[in-house]
């Protein structure tokens, strides 16, 4: 075909509102009501085949702990060696195919996923991993959908940049795919991450070998499916669920692996990083490693600040999808003179929030994922209420009864280096930490190195001079960094979201930065009338 492609200029998907009588929540509910009323077995998906190996964990709804909704297969060793092959047989003709066709593909899983596709991957999310109708829909869907038309017009410009070319030659960039596989490795907390791990690579010519995260299998397979019905051909993306050493260790020990794209916690990022490392000299090349890891997200307050927007930013950032959100708002820096304005009706906001079943759409909270996140929140909880240095002003109470109910807590302290004020708990707990009026600047400091992470931040003042002094003072505190607004909710195009120190390689999911990360440029130059002798003027005696 002889044309310059230029990809649709991408614009956000709008978010439903599920209100009462809208047709969305109508669809939405009755997809719910589907799902859960069947137990659907999942697969592996080698080169576009399903594979089952017999060893089977279950799919249970976090919020009905109970409910058996689904069980998959979990890959082993054999998987991985059939899953290298097939992403390896697969890149000879993805990584061939024009690129225009390949973004076709996403382009058109976006629209699938706008339009009939929108509630199954919301339901499936709403079910496997607990998020409210607004939760999913701002993630599932809508993030998802902004992934696939974003990232497709970033690669269009990258492929557009292109180096000068003086008379008599042209030199051009081949921005080629990685010389062998990308290792994508997903977090629970987003279906939209994990649709984005596996694409972006793709999009740029790569061939994938995924790992969903185990609890988060439910809607990876509906991710898989989607791709499928937007025409990816088979190996371009394989999904491997199963335990994260037994498929992550084979795989970067492979002589073909040519880039890790993850996102979950710092921990298991540094260990596989070290892997990588030891690994060197198997490797063809450099492998890229781009990862997205844990954080500690504070919201400071100044003197001057608009305090009911700042209980509205605590409560939204702290609790919304059980502050299950890399970017939770988990420590409050908050003046003593705003303190006492806004704690009774913060903590009568926090007291009141409905927490319940994802599927019961007047809950504002539900269940945190698992049995392992809500022992290790509760630690959390339990150990501020021993400690001296702690009140638990609202929340405490734990319930596993039915599902993985923890209350949303509120925590005071009086130690801006307490254990919560440090560590990331990844759960429905904010602490707040009340300095003395006249203290912003050396209250900053303490901010600034109370954690070892740098993900989001925000500060709220009305005073103009206070908010630049924030900015400043924690310059390298946040990748994302808010001022009056809530530290969650990055949108795709508007605020490209990472983080550095412990919190990442900051390579700005749904940017450019990182569709950048999954091409290894040719550059060629082609001389019209090359030279036919060796000898330059100065040679010349005269
Ligand atoms: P996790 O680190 O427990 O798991 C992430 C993924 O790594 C899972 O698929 C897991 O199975 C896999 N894994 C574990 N060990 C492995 C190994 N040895 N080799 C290969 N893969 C392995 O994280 P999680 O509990 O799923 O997600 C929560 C974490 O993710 C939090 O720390 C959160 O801050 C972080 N997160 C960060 C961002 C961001 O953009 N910075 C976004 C979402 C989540």
């Amino acid at each position: 075909m002889n044309t310059i492609f230029q990809v649709p200029k991408p614009v956000n998907e709008p978010l439903l509102d599920y209100a009462p009588g809208s047709p969305g929540r109508k669809e939405l509910k009755s997809r719910l009501a589907e799902l859960r009323s069947r137990v659907i077995e999942i697969p592996l998906i080698i080169d576009g085949k399903e594979v089952r190996t017999g060893r089977i964990t279950d799919i249970v709804i976090p919020h009905e702990k109970r409910k058996v909704i689904g069980r998959f297969h979990r890959a082993g060793p054999a998987e991985v060696r059939l899953a290298l092959e097939a992403a390896s047989r697969a890149k000879q003709t993805w990584g061939k195919m024009p690129w225009h066709a390949r973004v076709s593909v996403f382009l058109k899983a976006g629209e699938l996923l706008a339009g009939p596709w929108r509630q199954t991957l919301n339901a499936a999310t709403m079910l496997g991993q607990s998020k409210n109708a607004y939760q999913a829909e701002i993630d599932a869907a809508c993030e998802l959908v902004d992934f696939y038309r974003f990232n497709a017009y970033f690669a269009e410009r990258i492929y557009a940049q292109q180096p000068l070319s003086p008379l008599g030659s042209w030199n051009y960039m081949d921005y080629r795919p990685l010389e062998g596989f990308v290792f994508a490795v997903s977090p629970f907390n987003f279906t939209s991450i994990a649709g984005n791990l596996t694409a972006a690579p793709a999009i740029m010519g790569n061939t994938v070998v995924w790992k969903p995260a185990s609890a988060a299998v439910y809607s990876g397979y509906f991710l898989m499916k989607l791709w499928q019905a937007a025409g990816l051909p088979d190996g371009v993306i394989n999904m491997l669920p199963g335990s994260g050493g037994e498929v992550g260790s084979p795989i970067i020990d492979s002589p073909d692996f040519m880039g890790l794209h993850f996102t979950g916690s710092t921990t298991v990022f540094n260990g596989m990083w070290k892997t990588i490392t030891g690994n060197l000299d198997k490797y063809r090349g450099y492998p890229r490693i781009v990862g997205e890891t844990g954080g500690k997200d504070f919201i400071f307050a100044h003197e001057s600040c608009d305090t009911e927007a700042l209980k509205t930013a605590i409560v939204r950032g702290a609790y919304e999808y059980q502050g299950q959100k890399c970017s939770a708002a988990s420590r409050s820096y908050i003046p003593r003179s705003v303190w006492e304005k806004i704690k009774d009706d913060l903590v009568a906001q926090i007291k009141g929030l409905k927490m319940g079943p994802a599927e019961d759409f007047t809950n504002f909270m539900s269940a945190v994922i698992d049995k392992a996140a809500f022992d290790n929140i509760k630690g959390y909880i339990d150990f501020a209420k021993a400690s001296p240095d702690a009140k638990i002003l609202a929340g405490g109470g734990c319930d596993d009864s039915e599902g993985w109910f923890i209350e949303p807590a509120l925590i005071e302290t009086s130690d801006p280096r307490f254990k919560t004020m440090r560590e990331e708990i990844f759960g429905p707990v904010m602490t707040v930490y009340v300095y003395e009026d006249g203290k912003f600047e050396e209250t900053l400091r303490l901010c600034d190195a109370a954690s070892p992470y740098a993900l989001t931040g925000a500060v709220f003042a009305q005073d103009r001079a206070a908010a630049l002094k924030a900015a400043d003072a924690l310059e390298h505190a946040a990748g994302n960094f808010y001022i009056n607004d809530k530290p969650t909710g990055a949108v795709v195009g508007q605020q490209p979201f990472g983080g550095a120190r412990a919190s990442g390689t900051n390579d700005k999911a749904g940017s450019l930065l990182n569709m950048m990360r999954w091409t290894s440029p040719r550059t060629v130059k082609e001389n019209f009338v090359p030279p036919t002798d060796y000898k330059y003027p100065f040679m010349a005696e005269k």
